[in-house]
Protein backbone atom coordinates (compact mmCIF):
# COMPACT_ATOMS: atom_id res chain seq x y z
CA UNK A 1 0.00 0.00 0.00
CA UNK A 2 1.49 3.70 -0.92
CA UNK A 3 1.11 6.58 0.88
CA UNK A 4 1.84 10.07 -0.33
CA UNK A 5 3.45 12.61 1.99
CA UNK A 6 3.13 16.14 1.12
CA UNK A 7 5.17 18.41 3.41
CA UNK A 8 3.82 22.19 1.83
CA UNK A 9 5.93 25.70 2.88
CA UNK A 10 4.46 29.14 1.71
CA UNK A 11 6.57 28.49 -1.68
CA UNK A 12 7.66 25.09 -1.46
CA UNK A 13 6.57 21.61 -1.48
CA UNK A 14 8.21 18.33 -0.60
CA UNK A 15 6.85 15.20 -1.30
CA UNK A 16 7.49 11.54 -0.71
CA UNK A 17 5.71 8.25 -2.18
CA UNK A 18 6.05 5.39 0.35
CA UNK A 19 5.54 1.93 -0.28
CA UNK A 20 4.48 1.14 3.71
CA UNK A 21 4.56 -2.66 2.84
CA UNK A 22 8.50 -2.06 3.44
CA UNK A 23 8.92 1.81 4.43
CA UNK A 24 10.58 2.24 1.44
CA UNK A 25 10.87 5.76 -0.55
CA UNK A 26 9.23 4.30 -3.99
CA UNK A 27 9.91 8.53 -5.42
CA UNK A 28 10.28 11.99 -3.35
CA UNK A 29 10.76 15.29 -4.77
CA UNK A 30 10.32 19.05 -4.22
CA UNK A 31 8.17 21.83 -6.34
CA UNK A 32 10.53 25.32 -5.60
CA UNK A 33 9.33 29.02 -6.04
CA UNK A 34 5.60 28.45 -6.19
CA UNK A 35 3.83 31.61 -6.88
CA UNK A 36 7.13 33.09 -7.57
CA UNK A 37 9.03 33.32 -11.28
CA UNK A 38 11.38 30.45 -12.04
CA UNK A 39 9.64 27.68 -10.31
CA UNK A 40 10.65 24.33 -10.59
CA UNK A 41 10.07 20.71 -9.73
CA UNK A 42 12.62 17.89 -9.55
CA UNK A 43 11.30 14.37 -9.55
CA UNK A 44 13.41 11.30 -8.25
CA UNK A 45 12.33 7.85 -8.44
CA UNK A 46 14.28 4.82 -6.93
CA UNK A 47 16.18 3.54 -9.88
CA UNK A 48 15.79 6.21 -11.90
CA UNK A 49 17.60 9.18 -13.62
CA UNK A 50 16.27 12.43 -12.13
CA UNK A 51 13.13 14.13 -13.72
CA UNK A 52 13.61 18.37 -13.64
CA UNK A 53 10.37 20.20 -14.97
CA UNK A 54 10.73 23.79 -15.67
CA UNK A 55 7.50 25.23 -15.56
CA UNK A 56 5.38 28.06 -13.82
CA UNK A 57 3.76 26.78 -10.71
CA UNK A 58 1.19 29.81 -9.59
CA UNK A 59 -0.31 27.97 -6.81
CA UNK A 60 -0.11 24.68 -4.73
CA UNK A 61 -2.91 23.23 -6.99
CA UNK A 62 -0.52 23.33 -10.17
CA UNK A 63 1.98 22.30 -8.34
CA UNK A 64 0.26 19.27 -6.64
CA UNK A 65 -1.02 18.20 -10.24
CA UNK A 66 2.63 18.50 -11.52
CA UNK A 67 3.88 15.92 -8.92
CA UNK A 68 0.37 13.97 -10.06
CA UNK A 69 1.71 14.07 -13.77
CA UNK A 70 5.61 13.22 -12.30
CA UNK A 71 4.03 9.81 -10.39
CA UNK A 72 2.25 8.62 -13.43
CA UNK A 73 5.28 9.93 -15.80
CA UNK A 74 5.68 6.73 -18.58
CA UNK A 75 9.35 7.00 -18.15
CA UNK A 76 10.27 8.69 -14.73
CA UNK A 77 7.09 7.78 -12.93
CA UNK A 78 6.38 5.06 -10.54
CA UNK A 79 2.10 4.23 -10.83
CA UNK A 80 0.24 3.68 -13.11
CA UNK A 81 -2.94 6.06 -11.53
CA UNK A 82 -3.65 7.90 -8.90
CA UNK A 83 -5.54 5.27 -7.15
CA UNK A 84 -2.74 3.39 -6.03
CA UNK A 85 -2.11 6.13 -3.78
CA UNK A 86 -4.13 4.95 -1.07
CA UNK A 87 -4.00 7.98 1.41
CA UNK A 88 -2.11 11.56 1.30
CA UNK A 89 -0.22 12.57 5.07
CA UNK A 90 -0.01 16.07 5.18
CA UNK A 91 2.47 17.81 7.59
CA UNK A 92 0.54 20.23 9.15
CA UNK A 93 1.79 22.93 11.44
CA UNK A 94 -0.71 24.05 14.29
CA UNK A 95 -4.06 22.70 15.21
CA UNK A 96 -4.52 24.81 17.69
CA UNK A 97 -5.72 23.62 21.15
CA UNK A 98 -8.27 22.08 19.00
CA UNK A 99 -6.62 19.29 17.69
CA UNK A 100 -3.26 17.32 18.94
CA UNK A 101 -3.79 13.27 17.58
CA UNK A 102 -3.32 13.01 13.48
CA UNK A 103 -7.18 12.97 12.29
CA UNK A 104 -8.76 12.20 8.30
CA UNK A 105 -9.18 15.48 7.03
CA UNK A 106 -13.20 16.85 6.78
CA UNK A 107 -14.24 19.82 6.85
CA UNK A 108 -14.02 21.06 10.47
CA UNK A 109 -10.45 20.16 10.16
CA UNK A 110 -9.95 22.61 7.57
CA UNK A 111 -11.94 25.10 9.10
CA UNK A 112 -9.55 24.48 12.31
CA UNK A 113 -6.59 24.90 10.25
CA UNK A 114 -7.92 28.05 8.90
CA UNK A 115 -8.63 29.29 12.16
CA UNK A 116 -5.05 28.99 13.37
CA UNK A 117 -3.57 30.99 10.55
CA UNK A 118 -2.33 33.76 13.00
CA UNK A 119 -0.65 30.64 15.30
CA UNK A 120 1.56 29.65 11.92
CA UNK A 121 1.12 32.38 8.99
CA UNK A 122 3.73 30.88 6.99
CA UNK A 123 2.89 27.50 7.26
CA UNK A 124 -0.70 27.11 8.15
CA UNK A 125 -2.60 28.46 4.66
CA UNK A 126 0.38 26.83 2.80
CA UNK A 127 -0.71 23.76 4.41
CA UNK A 128 -4.18 24.01 3.64
CA UNK A 129 -3.47 24.75 0.07
CA UNK A 130 -1.74 21.58 -0.13
CA UNK A 131 -4.47 19.64 1.30
CA UNK A 132 -7.79 21.28 -1.14
CA UNK A 133 -4.95 20.78 -3.76
CA UNK A 134 -5.10 16.87 -3.04
CA UNK A 135 -9.01 17.02 -2.68
CA UNK A 136 -9.09 18.16 -5.85
CA UNK A 137 -6.64 15.90 -7.41
CA UNK A 138 -7.68 12.89 -5.90
CA UNK A 139 -11.20 12.85 -5.24
CA UNK A 140 -12.45 10.25 -2.64
CA UNK A 141 -8.72 9.84 -1.23
CA UNK A 142 -8.69 10.29 2.48
CA UNK A 143 -6.20 13.18 3.19
CA UNK A 144 -4.95 13.07 6.91
CA UNK A 145 -3.44 15.81 8.89
CA UNK A 146 -0.68 15.25 10.83
CA UNK A 147 0.40 18.38 13.70
CA UNK A 148 3.63 19.07 14.28
CA UNK A 149 2.15 20.16 17.32
CA UNK A 150 1.24 16.92 17.89
CA UNK A 151 3.84 15.52 20.34
CA UNK A 152 4.06 18.58 22.16
CA UNK A 153 0.85 19.26 23.03
CA UNK A 154 0.74 15.71 25.26
CA UNK A 155 2.73 17.68 27.61
CA UNK A 156 1.25 18.24 30.98
CA UNK A 157 -0.08 21.69 32.10
CA UNK A 158 2.50 22.64 34.56
CA UNK A 159 5.11 22.15 31.50
CA UNK A 160 2.87 24.09 28.76
CA UNK A 161 1.08 27.11 30.41
CA UNK A 162 2.70 30.38 30.35
CA UNK A 163 2.97 32.63 34.35
CA UNK A 164 0.85 35.29 32.15
CA UNK A 165 -2.83 36.15 33.08
CA UNK A 166 -4.85 33.17 32.53
CA UNK A 167 -7.56 35.44 30.40
CA UNK A 168 -5.05 35.15 27.40
CA UNK A 169 -5.17 31.14 27.69
CA UNK A 170 -8.79 31.20 27.40
CA UNK A 171 -9.07 33.68 24.89
CA UNK A 172 -6.39 33.28 22.38
CA UNK A 173 -4.96 29.70 23.45
CA UNK A 174 -1.44 31.02 24.59
CA UNK A 175 0.64 28.13 25.51
CA UNK A 176 3.74 26.76 24.80
CA UNK A 177 2.91 23.87 21.94
CA UNK A 178 6.23 22.73 20.95
CA UNK A 179 7.45 21.68 16.97
CA UNK A 180 9.12 19.35 15.70
CA UNK A 181 6.78 17.28 16.77
CA UNK A 182 7.04 14.57 14.29
CA UNK A 183 10.59 14.02 14.50
CA UNK A 184 10.44 13.82 18.31
CA UNK A 185 7.68 11.31 17.73
CA UNK A 186 9.93 9.07 15.15
CA UNK A 187 13.34 9.80 17.03
CA UNK A 188 12.10 9.24 20.43
CA UNK A 189 10.16 5.90 19.15
CA UNK A 190 13.38 4.55 17.27
CA UNK A 191 15.37 4.99 20.41
CA UNK A 192 13.25 3.32 22.38
CA UNK A 193 13.30 0.40 19.59
CA UNK A 194 16.34 0.71 19.44
CA UNK A 195 18.17 1.07 22.68
CA UNK A 196 15.77 -2.06 23.85
CA UNK A 197 14.48 0.14 26.22
CA UNK A 198 11.20 -0.25 28.31
CA UNK A 199 8.48 0.89 26.30
CA UNK A 200 5.82 2.29 28.63
CA UNK A 201 8.43 3.54 31.19
CA UNK A 202 11.38 4.86 29.01
CA UNK A 203 12.87 8.47 29.91
CA UNK A 204 14.06 9.83 26.43
CA UNK A 205 15.99 12.84 25.69
CA UNK A 206 16.25 13.43 21.68
CA UNK A 207 18.05 16.92 20.89
CA UNK A 208 16.56 17.84 17.06
CA UNK A 209 19.53 20.12 16.13
CA UNK A 210 19.37 21.82 12.56
CA UNK A 211 18.74 25.12 11.29
CA UNK A 212 16.30 25.41 13.46
CA UNK A 213 16.87 23.21 17.13
CA UNK A 214 14.48 21.82 19.93
CA UNK A 215 15.27 19.41 22.72
CA UNK A 216 11.91 16.97 24.00
CA UNK A 217 12.07 15.07 27.03
CA UNK A 218 9.08 12.04 27.01
CA UNK A 219 8.43 8.95 28.97
CA UNK A 220 6.92 5.95 27.34
CA UNK A 221 7.01 8.04 24.19
CA UNK A 222 4.59 10.44 25.53
CA UNK A 223 6.36 14.26 26.09
CA UNK A 224 6.88 15.52 29.38
CA UNK A 225 8.26 18.88 27.89
CA UNK A 226 10.00 20.35 24.67
CA UNK A 227 11.45 23.46 24.17
CA UNK A 228 9.41 25.34 21.95
CA UNK A 229 6.64 27.49 23.17
CA UNK A 230 3.73 29.24 21.78
CA UNK A 231 5.92 29.77 18.03
CA UNK A 232 9.39 28.12 17.46
CA UNK A 233 11.29 31.00 18.80
CA UNK A 234 11.71 29.40 22.57
CA UNK A 235 14.34 27.11 23.75
CA UNK A 236 17.58 26.59 21.64
CA UNK A 237 19.69 28.86 20.28
CA UNK A 238 19.55 28.33 16.48
CA UNK A 239 20.92 29.09 12.93
CA UNK A 240 19.00 32.10 12.73
CA UNK A 241 16.76 32.18 16.13
CA UNK A 242 17.32 34.02 19.78
CA UNK A 243 15.52 31.00 21.60
CA UNK A 244 15.12 31.76 24.99
CA UNK A 245 15.63 35.35 25.70
CA UNK A 246 14.11 38.22 28.61
CA UNK A 247 10.92 39.77 26.91
CA UNK A 248 12.44 43.00 28.36
CA UNK A 249 14.66 43.08 25.52
CA UNK A 250 12.54 43.43 23.01
CA UNK A 251 11.17 47.05 24.65
CA UNK A 252 14.87 47.70 25.17
CA UNK A 253 15.72 47.60 21.42
CA UNK A 254 12.74 48.88 20.55
CA UNK A 255 12.78 52.46 22.24
CA UNK A 256 16.88 52.38 21.54
CA UNK A 257 16.55 51.62 17.55
CA UNK A 258 13.05 53.23 17.22
CA UNK A 259 11.96 49.72 16.04
CA UNK A 260 8.10 48.04 16.41
CA UNK A 261 7.88 44.97 18.00
CA UNK A 262 6.98 43.18 14.79
CA UNK A 263 10.39 44.35 13.35
CA UNK A 264 12.24 43.17 16.53
CA UNK A 265 10.86 39.88 15.93
CA UNK A 266 11.61 39.38 12.91
CA UNK A 267 15.34 40.10 13.93
CA UNK A 268 15.04 37.56 16.69
CA UNK A 269 13.75 35.17 14.06
CA UNK A 270 15.62 35.84 11.53
CA UNK A 271 18.63 37.76 12.05
CA UNK A 272 19.65 36.09 15.58
CA UNK A 273 20.73 32.44 16.81
CA UNK A 274 24.54 31.82 15.99
CA UNK A 275 24.23 34.02 13.05
CA UNK A 276 23.63 36.82 14.94
CA UNK A 277 25.88 36.20 17.97
CA UNK A 278 28.75 35.73 15.16
CA UNK A 279 28.88 38.83 14.16
CA UNK A 280 26.65 37.84 10.87
CA UNK A 281 28.88 35.24 9.38
CA UNK A 282 26.64 32.33 8.78
CA UNK A 283 23.61 30.47 10.15
CA UNK A 284 24.82 27.28 8.66
CA UNK A 285 27.53 25.74 11.83
CA UNK A 286 29.43 24.29 9.60
CA UNK A 287 30.91 28.14 8.35
CA UNK A 288 30.92 28.72 11.88
CA UNK A 289 33.27 25.66 12.77
CA UNK A 290 35.42 27.20 10.19
CA UNK A 291 35.49 30.64 11.36
CA UNK A 292 35.91 29.10 15.37
CA UNK A 293 38.60 27.03 13.64
CA UNK A 294 40.47 29.98 12.53
CA UNK A 295 40.37 31.57 16.06
CA UNK A 296 37.10 34.40 15.10
CA UNK A 297 36.04 34.80 18.63
CA UNK A 298 32.80 35.51 18.53
CA UNK A 299 32.30 32.54 16.10
CA UNK A 300 33.82 30.67 19.09
CA UNK A 301 31.73 32.06 21.44
CA UNK A 302 28.50 31.20 19.14
CA UNK A 303 29.45 27.56 19.20
CA UNK A 304 29.98 27.08 23.28
CA UNK A 305 26.91 29.54 24.18
CA UNK A 306 24.95 27.26 21.50
CA UNK A 307 26.11 23.45 23.48
CA UNK A 308 26.19 25.68 27.07
CA UNK A 309 22.36 26.08 25.76
CA UNK A 310 21.39 22.27 24.66
CA UNK A 311 23.29 21.13 27.68
CA UNK A 312 21.33 22.93 30.03
CA UNK A 313 18.38 21.77 28.71
CA UNK A 314 19.04 18.18 28.94
CA UNK A 315 19.80 18.77 32.99
CA UNK A 316 16.47 20.82 32.98
CA UNK A 317 14.87 18.07 31.38
CA UNK A 318 16.51 14.78 33.50
CA UNK A 319 15.11 17.13 36.84
CA UNK A 320 11.56 16.78 35.02
CA UNK A 321 11.80 12.93 34.19
CA UNK A 322 13.54 12.27 37.74
CA UNK A 323 16.46 10.60 35.42
CA UNK A 324 16.82 9.49 31.66
CA UNK A 325 17.79 6.15 29.83
CA UNK A 326 18.79 7.79 26.55
CA UNK A 327 19.40 10.68 24.88
CA UNK A 328 19.09 10.80 21.04
CA UNK A 329 20.65 13.60 18.76
CA UNK A 330 19.30 13.72 15.18
CA UNK A 331 18.75 16.70 12.24
CA UNK A 332 21.33 18.47 9.92
CA UNK A 333 23.66 19.23 13.23
CA UNK A 334 22.83 16.18 15.30
CA UNK A 335 23.82 13.75 12.43
CA UNK A 336 26.51 14.99 10.96
CA UNK A 337 28.40 16.88 14.33
CA UNK A 338 30.60 14.95 15.95
CA UNK A 339 32.29 17.43 17.87
CA UNK A 340 28.97 19.50 18.82
CA UNK A 341 27.76 15.47 20.20
CA UNK A 342 30.96 15.21 22.08
CA UNK A 343 31.17 18.74 23.53
CA UNK A 344 27.42 18.80 25.20
CA UNK A 345 28.44 14.98 26.50
CA UNK A 346 30.68 16.66 28.01
CA UNK A 347 28.82 18.41 30.23
CA UNK A 348 26.58 15.29 31.10
CA UNK A 349 29.84 13.41 33.12
CA UNK A 350 27.84 14.04 36.47
CA UNK A 351 24.82 11.67 34.92
CA UNK A 352 27.53 8.94 34.07
CA UNK A 353 27.38 10.17 30.56
CA UNK A 354 30.29 8.53 28.87
CA UNK A 355 30.72 9.30 24.50
CA UNK A 356 32.83 6.28 22.50
CA UNK A 357 34.96 8.15 20.78
CA UNK A 358 35.38 5.42 17.79
CA UNK A 359 31.44 5.35 18.18
CA UNK A 360 30.98 9.07 17.65
CA UNK A 361 33.04 9.26 14.34
CA UNK A 362 30.11 8.97 12.14
CA UNK A 363 27.25 10.60 10.34
CA UNK A 364 23.99 9.93 9.23
CA UNK A 365 23.92 6.91 10.27
CA UNK A 366 21.71 5.17 13.25
CA UNK A 367 24.19 4.10 16.27
CA UNK A 368 25.06 4.10 19.70
CA UNK A 369 27.62 6.43 20.21
CA UNK A 370 28.37 5.85 24.25
CA UNK A 371 30.20 3.61 25.88
CA UNK A 372 29.30 0.45 27.40
CA UNK A 373 29.97 1.69 30.61
CA UNK A 374 28.23 4.72 30.08
CA UNK A 375 25.10 5.42 32.56
CA UNK A 376 22.63 6.80 29.81
CA UNK A 377 22.63 5.07 26.33
CA UNK A 378 23.82 8.39 23.35
CA UNK A 379 22.44 7.68 20.43
CA UNK A 380 22.21 8.96 16.89
CA UNK A 381 19.18 8.04 15.29
CA UNK A 382 18.69 10.23 12.16
CA UNK A 383 15.22 11.61 11.48
CA UNK A 384 12.56 10.32 9.27
CA UNK A 385 9.48 13.13 9.26
CA UNK A 386 7.65 11.45 6.22
CA UNK A 387 7.94 8.44 7.53
CA UNK A 388 6.29 8.86 11.35
CA UNK A 389 3.67 11.05 8.69
CA UNK A 390 3.04 8.21 6.26
CA UNK A 391 3.01 5.81 9.69
CA UNK A 392 0.86 7.80 11.31
CA UNK A 393 -1.50 8.05 8.40
CA UNK A 394 -1.55 4.07 7.48
CA UNK A 395 -3.13 3.79 11.55
CA UNK A 396 -5.94 5.91 10.48
CA UNK A 397 -6.77 4.60 7.17
CA UNK A 398 -6.37 0.67 8.07
P1 LIG B 1 18.50 20.78 9.07
O1 LIG B 1 17.75 22.04 9.40
O2 LIG B 1 18.14 19.63 9.95
O3 LIG B 1 18.46 20.44 7.61
O4 LIG B 1 20.04 21.10 9.39
C1 LIG B 1 20.73 22.02 8.61
C2 LIG B 1 22.00 22.41 9.31
O5 LIG B 1 22.82 21.26 9.59
C3 LIG B 1 22.87 23.26 8.41
O6 LIG B 1 22.56 24.61 8.52
C4 LIG B 1 24.25 22.99 8.93
O7 LIG B 1 24.54 24.01 9.87
C5 LIG B 1 24.15 21.70 9.71
N1 LIG B 1 25.10 20.69 9.18
C6 LIG B 1 24.98 19.89 8.13
N2 LIG B 1 26.08 19.12 7.97
C7 LIG B 1 26.95 19.48 8.96
C8 LIG B 1 28.27 19.07 9.33
N3 LIG B 1 28.92 18.13 8.66
N4 LIG B 1 28.82 19.68 10.41
C9 LIG B 1 28.16 20.63 11.08
N5 LIG B 1 26.94 21.05 10.78
C10 LIG B 1 26.32 20.48 9.73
Amino acid sequence: MKILVINCGSSSLKYQLIDMDNESVVAKGLCERIGIEGSKLTHKATGKEDYVVEKEMPTHVTAIEMVMEALQDPTYGVIKDTSEIAAVGHRVLHGGTTYSDSIIVDEDVKRVIRECFDLGPLHNPANLMGIEACEKAMPGTPNVAVWDTGFGMKMPEKAYMYAIPHEYYEKYGIRRYGFHGTSHLYVSGEAIKFGNLDPENAKVIVCHLGNGASVSASIGGKCVDTSMGLTPLEGLIMGTRSGDIDPAVVQFICNKEGKDVNEVLNILNKKSGVLGMSGGISSDFRDIEKAAGEGNHLAEVALEAFVYRVAKYIGAYTAAMNGVDAIAFTAGVGENDKNTRKNVCNYLAYLGVKIDDEANNVRGERRVISAPDSKVKVMLIPTNEELAIARETLALIK
